[in-house]
């Protein structure tokens, strides 16, 4: 049966990942990306070279509007909606909480935590047996900084992770009995280009010797785990915080 799956912030790092992984077991993919639409029409030429199906869509997860264009574009070009990866999310700057201005604490609260809710809200509407859908997954990407706190460098962003975790727990009890499963991945240090945008590109290595197993993670082992939750091999498993951390 075709089936869609919307990654949110699906043009790099591990979104990117995620998004190539989908079209390989078969989703149509929805490669959501705010700015850099070139990065995103890569990913599609990859998925649609390996014969798949995938279409980018713009669409800012601070914007409820932009939110519902992109899911009224999926119902309208690809096969029904069966799955969401809530992945989009940013850093900031290294600082202390005293440090942090109103601006920063609204970007960090509505992309990492708003942005997730409004995309899960219109994903239920569309999955939920009781609004006459077929069932389906969401899953978050949350960030083990939800249970570390992230001292020093951004509490903000650890606390919006940690909000994400209780969204997760939440709602697939909320709709456990719909047909839909919702499960976060807990990332620990992995090699992407956001620990660049937070101001500090050797970010992983400096902190590398703090995961019990001395590594950083790479996009594809935090997509594996997604791609498990999204398959039916993870059929008895909801409200589940995964961490994929290197032991951290
Ligand atoms: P990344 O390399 O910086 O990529 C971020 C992606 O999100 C890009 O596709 C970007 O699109 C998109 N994006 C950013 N803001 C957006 C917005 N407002 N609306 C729509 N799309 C937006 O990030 P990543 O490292 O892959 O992180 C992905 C997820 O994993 C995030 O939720 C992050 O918090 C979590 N995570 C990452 C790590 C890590 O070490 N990398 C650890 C724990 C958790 P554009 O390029 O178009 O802006």
């Amino acid at each position: 049966m075709e089936r869609s799956v919307i990654v949110t912030g699906g043009s790099r790092g591990i979104g990117r990942t995620i998004c190539l992984g989908a079209a390989k077991v078969g989703y149509q993919v929805c490669v959501n990306y705010a700015h850099n639409a070139e990065a995103a029409g890569e990913v599609i030429s990859l998925i649609q070279a390996a014969g798949g199906t995938a279409i980018a869509v713009q669409a800012d997860m601070t914007k409820e509007a932009d939110i519902l264009r992109m899911f009224e574009t999926v119902d309208r070009e690809l096969a029904p909606l069966s799955a969401l990866v809530n992945n989009a999310g940013i850093v900031d700057k290294a600082s202390r909480v005293e440090d942090m201005s109103l601006e920063r604490l609204e970007r960090m609260f509505t992309t990492n935590i708003t942005g997730p809710f409004l995309c899960a809200r219109e994903a239920v509407k569309r999955l939920s047996t009781a609004h006459a859908g077929k069932g389906g997954v969401i899953v978050n990407i949350s960030s083990v900084a939800a249970k570390l706190g992230s001292p020093n460098e951004y509490v903000d962003y650890a606390a919006s992770k940690a909000a994400i975790d209780t969204m997760t727990m939440g709602l697939a009890k909320e709709v456990a009995n719909e047909g839909i499963r919702v499960n976060a991945v807990r990332p620990g240090v992995i090699y992407t280009d956001i620990h660049a945008s937070g101001g500090e590109p050797n970010r992983v290595d400096r902190v590398k010797s703090m995961v019990p197993m001395q590594r950083g993670g790479e996009a594809q082992e935090i997509a594996d785990a997604v791609l498990w939750l999204l398959s039916d091999q993870s059929s008895y498993v909801t409200g589940s915080l995964i961490d994929v951390s290197g032991g951290r």
